[in-house]
């Protein structure tokens, strides 16, 4: 079982994201897709961003006594 990213076709090899040299042959192979760090930063950057945010926010709020 392998994981490639649907976004920029790399595959993680232990711990490593690289691009193959040929497409991978998913008759031959299990492939999961998912997103490698970069495009996952990408295509999450504003939910991310957004999270943090409400999370600082609320870490920021005053609790008058
Ligand atoms: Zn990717």
């Amino acid at each position: 079982m392998i994981v490639q990213c649907c976004v920029c076709q790399k595959v993680r090899k232990n711990d490593r994201w690289s691009r193959l040299a040929k497409p991978v042959n998913q008759n031959e192979m299990m492939v999961s897709h998912g997103y490698c760090p970069e495009c996952a930063a990408e295509a999450f950057g504003d939910l991310y961003r957004r999270a943090q945010a409400r999370e600082a926010a609320r870490m920021t709020v005053v609790h008058a006594a």
